[in-house]
């Protein structure tokens, strides 16, 4: 999967771009940094991969997610609706944003299940936020319809699905806005980065606003403009942005060796009836970053899990019982513990989030099991992967 794999000379050759001129600012130095825009031509192109009218790149996935909440006047005391299986950074932008989580189950594709959604809808609702887990897609079709009909905000985390997409449309592009994170264990990283889509220009304007103080970023003398708005600073240095675009340009290879990978494994995995796999609504849209499947039950799942260790298959994550993606382990959700006393403890709709109950989203992820896909395998590498599941699932 990961972007750290695959650092080389295209990285370096963007990054001396920027170290000859000296401008490491995204905005203005027209003449200094001789035509490089390392962010700007960063956005041009992840609007053209995705298919969005507008890009703002920024400092990280989880600033991505703030901007797209704050552009979308998502606010103090607002309901938002997330899936308990996330990278907790999602469960942290709302918070942020003074506004609160509401969990909703998920299905068999590992996101927010529509149906779920519906059920926690209150006249607090303000908006949705479903994340692509895993690099493939939520039924997003499905929770756009509901959005549309319910009049909620759809915000998408597309944080770990660069380059997906659903019936032909990018992963990102279905809601008000996407957001995507490019720090090191994404498909591409800026080192740290992270970028807002969206084909709404009013939104777009509000967003590249708020993340820079509220500038305007009108005319040509930065100490001039106007400032509309509070916002604060979510930006990325030229230096990322460099990274970035080098990295953009690797997607096509990236997405390609993925997929030939996760088939192979697959195809050989499917002999075992005991094994299903995550629902995947468009598998042409998969970016195959890992492969997550179901065993029967959690005791099963767990005994597979440690033996897949043991014999050396690496990057196998058991998610149930891991402390940053799944609502099981977040204590310090539980009990609302911050650096800080954060808003939320202040709002009399605060949920009780010791007392959540989630037997659905239990019940599959106690049973799943995800194997990051690496870029880097060998063919020998990868026939010897195959060889020990192989061997782990028989005896099983
Ligand atoms: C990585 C990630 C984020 C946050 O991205 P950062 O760039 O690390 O801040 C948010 N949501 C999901 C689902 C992620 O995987």
């Amino acid at each position: 999967m990961p972007g750290f794999e695959i650092f080389g000379d295209e990285e370096r050759k963007e990054v001396q771009d920027v170290l000859d001129t000296g401008v490491l600012f995204r905005y203005g130095f027209d003449q200094e940094r001789k035509g490089h825009w390392k962010a700007k031509a960063f956005e041009a192109e992840l609007s053209k991969l995705t298919e969005a009218q507008h890009c703002h790149l920024c400092s990280s996935g989880t600033a991505a997610l703030s901007i797209a909440l704050a552009a979308c006047g998502v606010g103090a005391g607002d309901e938002v609706i997330v899936p308990p299986f996330t990278f907790v950074a999602t469960i942290e932008a709302v918070l942020g944003a003074g506004a609160v989580p509401v969990f909703a189950e998920i299905d068999e594709t590992l996101c927010l299940n529509p149906d779920a959604v519906n059920a926690v809808i209150t006249p607090r609702t303000k908006a949705v936020l479903p994340v692509h887990m895993c690099g493939s897609m939520a039924g997003i079709d499905e929770i756009k319809a509901l959005c549309e009909q319910k009049q909620l905000v759809l915000i998408e985390d597309a944080c770990q699905a660069l380059g997906g997409s659903l019936n032909g449309k990018a992963l990102g592009t279905f809601g008000q806005m996407g957001c995507f994170s490019f720090d090191p264990v994404k498909t591409i990283t800026c080192g740290e980065g992270g970028a807002v889509v969206t084909d709404d220009k009013e939104l777009y304007t509000i967003a590249e606003s708020y993340a820079d103080h509220g500038h305007d970023h009108i005319g040509s003398d930065r100490g001039l403009e106007s400032h509309p708005i509070l916002g604060t600073n979510f930006r990325i240095s030229e230096l990322n942005a460099a990274v970035g675009l080098a990295q953009l340009r690797k997607m096509d290879y990236i997405l390609k060796k993925q997929r030939a990978h996760k088939k192979a494994l697959k195809d050989a995995m499917s002999q075992f009836p005991e094994i299903s796999f995550r629902r995947i609504p468009d598998e042409k849209g998969d970016t195959a970053t890992f492969l997550s499947f179901f065993l029967p039950d959690e005791s099963k799942a767990r005994k597979i899990a440690g033996e897949l260790g043991s014999a050396g298959v690496d990057a196998c994550f058991y998610w149930y019982d891991n402390n940053w993606h799944y609502i099981r382990q977040w204590d310090h959700l539980k009990k609302l513990k911050s650096a800080a006393r954060l808003s939320i403890a202040l709002l009399e709709n605060c949920p009780d989030y010791e007392n959540i109950n989630l037997p659905q989203s239990d019940q599959i992820m106690s049973r799943t099991i995800s194997m990051l896909i690496k870029l880097s395998w060998t063919e020998d590498e990868l026939g010897q992967r195959i060889e020990r599941i192989v061997e782990v699932i028989s005896k099983g």
